[in-house]
C-alpha cells in the first residue's frame, strides 16, 4: 500500500515527502515539474513525470500502484499572477482537481488530503481566523482553492470520497539539514526573497506597500513552519485512515508578523543589513492572515514545533546561505 503525493517536487510537497517516508510509508509522487525540481524528491519515493490533469497518467500510477489516500499539492500557488492571469488558475487548479478526483473515483480510492489557504477568507472580518469565518476570496489563487473544496464536498456525498483540507497560513523555512528547501522561479515569497539580499543575489527587497491599516502600515501574515504543515498532512492521514468525517482545518502558529518585523528578523539571523524600497500594493493581498490553530489541536492533536519566528527563519537561512 502506498500514498500518492501529486505535486511532490515542490517547496511544500517535497517536504511532505520526506516526512511521510521518516513515518514509514511507501510514497508514490506524480509532478510535471512546472515549478517543482525533480531532485527535490527523496530517492526512495517512486517518480512519475506527468500532469494531473491528464487521465491516462493517473490511471497508469493508479494501475500499476495500490495506493490508498492521495495527498494533493499540485497547483498553481501565485497570487499576484493568479490576478492577471486567472484562467491558468482555474485550468490547473480547479480542472486538475477535477481529473484528480475522476481518477479517484474510477479507482475506488476513497481518501484525499488537500493542500488549501488562508485566501479563501479574503480579507477577514476577524482575526485569528476560525474554519467557519466568512469565506470571501478576494484573488482567483483563494477562489480555486475554495472552489476545489467544493468540489470534493460534492465528490463525497456522491461518491464517498473522505476529505482533509487544511488551510495553510504562510508555508515558510526548509527541513533542518537544509537538504531541500524554498526555490520558486522566479521568486515571488517573501522569505526567499528578503534571504536573497544577504545572499548577494538582490540588492534590496520591495515591501509591496505600507499604507495598510496594520500598526506599521505593511501587511501581516502568520508563518507556519514547513514542517510542522507536514506533521499535520501526516496527522489527517492518520485521522482519515482511522474513520474520521471530511473536515477543514486552519494551519497557523496564530501569531502575526508584518513585512517590516519580518525583514528585522531576518536582520538578527543573517547578522547583516537589509536595503528596503518601498512599493506599491501588489494585487491580491489581504492586510491581516491570522490563524486560529485551536480547531487542528483539538481534533488532530497537532502541534507547531516551530514557534519562534527567528528560528523559522533560520531554517529557510540555513537552506538559501549553501544553495
Ligand atoms: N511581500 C513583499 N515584498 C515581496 C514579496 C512579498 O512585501 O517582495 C509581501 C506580500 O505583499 C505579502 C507578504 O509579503 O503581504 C507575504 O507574501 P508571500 O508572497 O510570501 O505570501 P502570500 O501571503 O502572498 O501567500
Amino acid at each position: 500500500m502506498a500514498i500518492l503525493i501529486c505535486g511532490g517536487a515542490g517547496y511544500i510537497g517535497s517536504h511532505n515527502v520526506v516526512n511521510f517516508i521518516n513515518k514509514g510509508e511507501n510514497v508514490v509522487v506524480v509532478d510535471n515539474l512546472q515549478s517543482g525540481h525533480k531532485e527535490a524528491v527523496h530517492p526512495d519515493a517512486k517518480f512519475y513525470e506527468g500532469d494531473i490533469r491528464d487521465a491516462q497518467i493517473l490511471d497508469k500510477i493508479f494501475t500499476e500502484n495500490k495506493i490508498d489516500a492521495v495527498i494533493h499539492f499540485a497547483a498553481d500557488i501565485v497570487v499576484s499572477e493568479s490576478v492577471i492571469n486567472p484562467l491558468k488558475y482555474f485550468n490547473n487548479n480547479v480542472y486538475g482537481m477535477q481529473i484528480l478526483l475522476g481518477a479517484m473515483v474510477k479507482h475506488g480510492i476513497d481518501k484525499i488530503i488537500f493542500s488549501s489557504t488562508a485566501a479563501v477568507y479574503g480579507e477577514p472580518e476577524r482575526v485569528p481566523i476560525f474554519e467557519d469565518d466568512r469565506t470571501a476570496p478576494n484573488n482567483p489563487y483563494g477562489e480555486t482553492k475554495f472552489m476545489m473544496e467544493k468540489i470534493m464536498k460534492w465528490v463525497n456525498l456522491a461518491h464517498g470520497i473522505r476529505y482533509i483540507s487544511l488551510r495553510y497560513f504562510n508555508a515558510s523555512g526548509c527541513i533542518e539539514d537544509g537538504s531541500i528547501g524554498e526555490r520558486h522561479n522566479p521568486e515571488t515569497h517573501l522569505i526567499p526573497l528578503i534571504l536573497q539580499v544577504p545572499n548577494g543575489k538582490r540588492d534590496h527587497i520591495t515591501i509591496y506597500g505600507d499604507d495598510y491599516p496594520t500598526p506599521d502600515g505593511t501587511c501581516i501574515r502568520d508563518y507556519i513552519h514547513v514542517m510542522d504543515l507536514a506533521d499535520a498532512h501526516y496527522l489527517a492521514l492518520k485521522y482519515l485512515r482511522g474513520g474520521g468525517e471530511s473536515n477543514i482545518f486552519n494551519l497557523g502558529n496564530g501569531k502575526g508578523f508584518s513585512v517590516k518585523e519580518m525583514i528585522v528578523a531576518a536582520e538578527k539571523v543573517t547578522g547583516q543589513k537589509i536595503k528596503t524600497v518601498i512599493g506599491k500594493r501588489r494585487g491580491g493581498d489581504s492586510a491581516r492572515l491570522i490563524a486560529s490553530g485551536e480547531k487542528a489541536r483539538k481534533i488532530l492533536g497537532w502541534s507547531p514545533k516551530f514557534t519562534d519566528i527567528e528560528e523559522i527563519i533560520r531554517t529557510a537561512w540555513n537552506y538559501h546561505s549553501k544553495h
